[in-house]
């Protein structure tokens, strides 16, 4: 286990009334962009619990964040945290999250997303931390019954990395009542977009996702990508997605947080824009973002991908007053493209 940390900032954390915000995860994708909101916007002291598995050190951009590198499943190094530092609440992003691997290796999933946080939910409930905000997927609803879809919408995932968040959703419903333990379930629709500014994004390794996989195309880092599926029951013939921009995602958790600190109860909030967009319109404000051809092949459907899936996220808004700000794909696509072809070539890792 690795310890890093800045001292001066851990300093004044101690002189103030404030206890740290505990992140699982807190180095991937949408894990960086909450750790840089609640660190520069926010003001929050921040400890980063991340095996970086997926992660990485260069997301962490802002001062003061100290990084515990370690598995969320190891006792020792989450209750090092608890005993270290008074932890007021968590944001638990720390899964894996590739839908077909969760198919051929469901132990795989069920370990990891399932029950490894349970050592987090533990050291909490050891230390009296009551609030946890989760990072769930529009996955637990499985085959959508109706567009838009609503967090009353029949919960039944289609495969295991669905079931395996879902469980967690119920694990933390029984936490409230026996514990005490107060939690926000979000439901993310389509991840999506990168930090305005360039300086952090999307790291996939590998990349399965549309809008990466389309840059790239673009860029030629890749052959042509390949559209899955041009016969579905849609406008255009291909799938349909509600893509929410990451710095949107961010601010849902921030909001969340304030939800539980303010003394609100268990709850789930869909975080969407309410809005679908098809994979072809995507290559084509793609190619408008970009000013390059997207390469394209045409394939057979990727098994398990239902033809729409949009949000009604009317409750984040009324519960936390959150609302998505950037609805517009283009824009999403820019931000995405201004991370992947910018100074930095969008690569942590290259
Ligand atoms: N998709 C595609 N080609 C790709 C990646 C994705 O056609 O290389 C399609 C996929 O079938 C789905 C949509 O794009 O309809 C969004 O897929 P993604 O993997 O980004 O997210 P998911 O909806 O699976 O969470």
């Amino acid at each position: 286990m690795g310890v890093d940390f800045v001292p001066r900032r851990a300093f004044l954390s101690a002189m103030s009334d404030q206890g740290v915000i505990l992140v699982t995860g807190g180095a991937g994708y949408i894990g960086s962009h909450t750790v840089r909101m609640l660190a520069e916007e926010e003001g929050r002291q921040v400890v980063v619990l991340d095996n970086l598995v997926f992660g990485h050190r260069e997301a962490l951009v802002s001062e003061g964040v100290t990084l515990v590198e370690a598995d969320m499943a190891d006792a020792a190094a989450v209750g090092g945290i608890f005993d270290r530092y008074r932890v007021d609440g968590v944001v638990h992003f720390a899964a894996f999250c590739y839908v077909g691997e969760s198919v051929g290796d469901p132990l795989k999933y069920y370990r990891n997303n399932t029950a490894a946080p349970l050592t987090v939910l533990e050291a909490m409930r050891e230390h009296g931390c009551d609030k946890f905000i989760f990072s769930s997927t529009c996955a637990t609803y499985g085959e959508p019954q109706e567009i838009p879809m609503s967090e009353s919408h029949r919960q039944q995932p289609i495969n295991p990395y669905g079931e395996s968040k879902l469980m967690l959703e119920k694990i933390l419903s029984d936490c409230e009542a026996a514990y005490g333990i107060r939690s926000v379930r979000l439901r993310y629709f389509n991840a999506s977009g990168c930090s305005p500014d360039g300086a952090i994004g999307e790291d996939h390794d590998p990349e399965t996702h549309l809008i990466p996989n389309v840059l790239r195309a673009a860029r030629g880092d890749t052959g042509p990508m390949t559209v899955f599926g041009t016969d579905y029951p849609t406008p255009d013939g291909t799938c349909i997605r509600d893509y929410i921009h990451v710095q949107d995602l961010a601010r849902a958790h921030v909001k969340a947080l304030g939800y539980l600190e303010a003394g609100g109860r268990t709850t789930a909030c869909n975080l969407g824009t309410g809005k679908g967009a098809s994979v072809r319109e995507i290559i084509d404000a793609a190619e408008a973002v970009t000013g390059l051809p997207v390469p394209v092949e045409y394939g057979e459907r990727r098994e398990g991908d239902p033809p729409e899936l949009v949000a009604d996220a009317s409750w984040a808004e009324e519960l936390l007053g959150w609302k998505a700000e950037i609805t517009d794909i283009r824009t999403i696509i820019e931000t995405a493209w201004a991370w992947m072809d910018g100074e930095r070539k969008g690569r942590y890792s290259a």
